[in-house]
């Protein structure tokens, strides 16, 4: 049995923990062998040979720096990559399989990106030692092994490989100009206004990179990666910061790069990696999952058909493998849940008129009431923020009556911190208040040595929600709270809010593009409706069918329920279910 030892950096304080405190510890040591030493960073060092896995130090840290963990049997041989001896440990590479959409599903801090990187070409592997690898000793290595045929064509020069990174928001650290002048440095294939149309990127061509938002970026920076003349497309992350239309329409764009080229007849493979279940289960046909330890190991699945896949990984078990990755298994509601809502008004409103420049947005009556979570799903730039300024006295409408101003707690959508503070610091008072009902749930202790500009995405996400959701307020207003979120920690979200509004007595309203995550979560569903930056009319509260129905309608897609794990799956535009559910009028499952 092979067995690794993974320190986190970030997290080893050796003068906090009280000098060394592993050193101290470590029975190896004290039979005068240098187990675990001082490393050249002044970080402990652990010597994975020499550890008996006694398991003292990992459960001693207080910083919960340290991994020595038993690797599965499975994993015979050398690991692809390692960060370092003490770094984490990728096993296995996902396969890009010509004329087929591939996706890769797993927790963050899994490998996915570093996998992604390694085929990229942008992370030169090293076979988990302390210098990258020769080409030959790949070839080598992957002898007989499914990627021995990808590498080859590498070698051989026959693949050539576009790569959209995860974080889009750096893209304008490293470029100047209009978005047309970046696209057309970048245009291969001659195909940039085709593509920008299709992107719904036209209208934005002249604007300065600089002044884009995410959404935008994120057309752009895949865009540029489709515009490149490649056999190999490889997108990480591609729908963050995008609301559902937009994400239905990359996936149609994303999907069409496998078709066959008209001249040679030649197809692409495309790979990504993608956290919104629902976006996933449209777009690929094959799954491959990751799982691991986070930030020790991870290892790369057999790919599977994306249905088979989607299940096996909500199920928790890999059944070829033998390999129990969760303890308990996913599950959703086989029907649209009705949760009981105190009849108790929060407060309601009637006939909400306000224009703001060119803008105008408009709310028919509704209310809502104490202790629900609503959902609300609609295009960006219909207004939602906008009305919670309203509801909140922020903003004042031209025309209507609110019953009850109500004072807000708000999480934006966008995320930008250069705070030095640190995450102890800064949820002090989460920390004093709401162990259990946060800080638990949301696995915050763990940050709380980090400071604020250093956390990742989806550790930034967890840290501001439980900021927003721990001020004295009477509605919570979450602006895209699954962005970098992977599925699980949006479970985990999920039910944190419901818990805190049960036991507050307070209300949520959770706007969101992961429909996956808006049914689990809501009550009730609110939808906006409009033309972005023009128009945008607030529907509801509305029962979870009745809006679904309404959002679908508008969208043109419809849902069914998968008999095995009860979640939601877009039907194929113009299938036969689609068909039936469209004649019906039921667009949101049967
Ligand atoms: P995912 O994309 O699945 O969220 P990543 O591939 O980004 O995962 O990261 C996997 C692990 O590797 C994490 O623990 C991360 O901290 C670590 N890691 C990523 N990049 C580096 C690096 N350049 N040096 C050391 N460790 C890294
Ligand atoms: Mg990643």
């Amino acid at each position: 049995m092979t067995r690794i030892a993974v320190i986190e950096k970030d997290k080893c304080h050796p003068m906090e923990c009280g000098n060394y405190l592993c050193i101290r510890l470590c029975p190896v040591n004290r039979t005068g062998k240098e187990c675990i030493v001082k490393g050249t960073d002044k970080k402990a060092f652990i010597d994975a040979e020499l550890c008996t896995g006694c398991g003292i130090c990992p459960k001693r840290c207080p910083f919960g720096a340290i991994h020595i963990i038993n690797l599965p049997e499975s994993l015979d041989g050398p690991p692809i990559h390692r960060y370092g001896a003490n770094g984490f440990h990728l096993y296995n590479l996902p396969i890009p399989h010509f004329g087929k959409v591939v996706g890769l599903i797993g927790r963050n801090g899994i490998g996915k990106s570093t996998a992604m990187k390694v085929l990229a070409g942008v992370l030169q592997p090293n076979l988990g030692r302390d210098q990258p690898a020769t080409y030959q000793e790949l070839l080598e290595f992957f002898k007989g092994k499914e990627a021995q045929l990808f590498f080859e064509k590498l070698a051989a020069g026959k693949i050539k490989v576009a790569y959209k990174p995860q974080a889009v928001e750096i893209i304008p650290k490293h470029n100047k100009g209009t978005v047309f002048e970046l696209l057309r440095r970048v245009d291969e294939k001659k195909k940039l206004e085709e593509y920008a149309k299709q992107l719904h990127i036209d209208a934005i061509l002249q604007h300065d990179i600089q002044h884009l938002s995410g959404g935008e970026l994120q057309r752009v920076a895949i865009c540029a990666t489709a515009l490149r003349k490649a056999n190999v497309y490889l997108f990480d992350e591609p729908t963050s910061y995008l609301d559902i239309k937009q994400r239905l329409h990359v996936s149609v764009f994303i999907k069409s790069l496998t078709a066959p080229d008209p001249a040679t007849g030649e197809q692409a493979a495309v790979l990504l990696i993608e956290h919104d279940l629902i976006i996933l289960d449209y777009l690929t046909d094959l799954v491959q999952i990751m799982y691991g330890e986070v930030a020790a190991f991870g290892v790369v699945s057999q790919p599977k058909s994306t249905k088979n896949g989607i299940n096996t990984y909500l199920e928790g078990y890999l059944k070829e493998e033998n390999m129990q990755f969760r303890d308990h298994r996913i599950m959703f509601h086989e029907k649209t849940p009705i949760h009981k809502r105190s009849s108790a008004v929060l407060t309601s409103w009637s006939q909400l008129v306000k224009q703001l420049g060119s803008f105008s947005l408009s709310a028919p009556s509704g209310e809502i009431a104490r202790h629900e979570v609503c959902g609300i799903v609609g295009e960006n730039a219909l207004g939602k923020t906008t009305f919670a300024k309203i509801l909140s006295g922020v903003l004042e409408q031209d025309h209507g009556e609110i019953q009850q101003q109500v004072k807000i707690a708000y999480k934006p959508q966008y995320l930008d911190v250069e705070n030095e503070e640190l995450v102890a610091f800064f949820l002090r008072d989460v920390i004093a208040k709401y162990e259990v009902a946060l800080i638990r749930p949301l696995d915050l202790k763990d940050l709380f040595t980090k400071k604020l500009c250093e956390l990742s995405g989806g550790e930034l996400q967890r840290v501001m929600i439980a900021q927003c959701l721990s001020q004295d307020a009477d509605l919570y207003v979450l602006d895209e709270p699954s962005a970098y979120l992977d599925v699980e920690q949006r479970l985990m979200v999920s039910k944190a809010i419901r818990d805190l509004m049960t036991q507050k007595g307070t209300s949520c309203f959770v706007i969101d593009h992961d429909l996956l995550f808006v049914d689990y979560l809501s009550d009730r569903l609110s939808v906006f409706l409009g033309e972005p930056a023009v128009k945008g009319t607030f529907h509801g509260p509305l029962s979870m069918d009745e809006g679904m129905n309404l959002f679908l309608k508008d969208l043109g897609v419809t849902f069914r329920r998968d008999p095995e794990s009860h979640r939601p799956r877009a039907n194929d535009i113009g299938s036969q279910m689609d068909q039936k559910q469209k004649s019906e009028g039921k667009l949101y499952y049967t």
